[in-house]
């Protein structure tokens, strides 16, 4: 049984069809990557896992049980937690503060304390940032405030959107390394990525979304080893 089953997942934005049909499933303890074009619906699927959007059909099971019409703040206490596209930190609120409000759901203050040490465990950058303003942070530093943030409720899977976008390369580079310490620590990741080259790189297994449908699955090492997908999205 995989830890994560979409089946039959169809979103509309109005009449716009954006998600038609999609069936994916994450094993636990993987890391698995959505790739595709801008537009294609990665965005837009994992929105819908964490109970932003709702789908019009099918359903989503996380352990079996189902997650449709379940509130987001549910779906993040059962596991799940979502770490956005354009990083959506609290800008006006400090480094430590905004960690905190990552553990909204949490009660017990001793067992927080203990993942806010793990978190600056693997961010020291944010350690030493902990009483700077959010919003006075570097690009890349705001990408790692935001995956803390995510990290804070204890995720059993991670959902993250694009953490590469508009960072430079050695900073791409840290942050997938840090990525796969998280998994290492037993979160399993669902990985969206334009950077489709670095996410494959990671990831057990990965589905290529092409205007709202998945066209394409398989083992990652396969994946990028695909005619199709070297021309499509490895640059030929
Ligand atoms: P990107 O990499 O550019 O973020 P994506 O694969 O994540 O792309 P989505 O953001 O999921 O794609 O968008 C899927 C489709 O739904 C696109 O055609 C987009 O224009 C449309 N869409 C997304 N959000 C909305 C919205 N709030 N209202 C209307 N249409 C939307």
């Amino acid at each position: 049984m995989p830890m994560l089953q979409l089946e039959d997942i169809n979103v509309y934005y109005g009449a716009i069809h954006a998600l038609k049909g999609i069936t994916l499933s994450v094993e636990e303890g993987q890391i698995v990557s959505l790739i595709g074009a801008n537009g294609a619906g990665k965005t837009t699927t994992l929105r819908t896992i964490s109970g932003l959007l709702r789908s019009k059909t099918g359903g989503i099971t996380f352990f079996d049980k189902p997650l449709q019409k379940k509130s987001a703040e549910y779906i993040v206490c059962s596991g799940i937690s979502h770490c956005p596209e354009g990083r959506r930190i609290f800008a006006n609120m400090t480094v430590s503060e905004n960690l905190e409000m990552g553990a909204f759901t949490r009660k017990d203050k001793k067992e927080v304390a203990a993942t806010l040490k793990t978190v600056y465990e693997h961010f020291p950058r944010l350690k030493e940032r902990m009483f700077q303003m959010a919003g006075t942070l570097s690009g890349g530093e705001q990408q790692m405030l935001a995956m803390g943030r995510a990290l804070m409720s204890k995720p059993k899977l991670l959902l993250l959107d694009e953490p590469s976008m508009g960072l430079a390369p050695l900073l791409v580079k840290e942050i997938f390394t840090i990525i796969k310490e998280i998994h290492e620590i037993g979160t399993t990741v669902l990985l969206v990525e334009q950077n489709a080259r670095m996410a494959l790189s990671i990831s057990d297994y990965a589905y290529v979304l092409e205007t709202g449908k998945i066209s394409l699955q398989g083992e990652a090492r396969a994946l990028s080893e695909s005619e199709d997908v070297k021309k499509a999205y490895l640059g030929g």
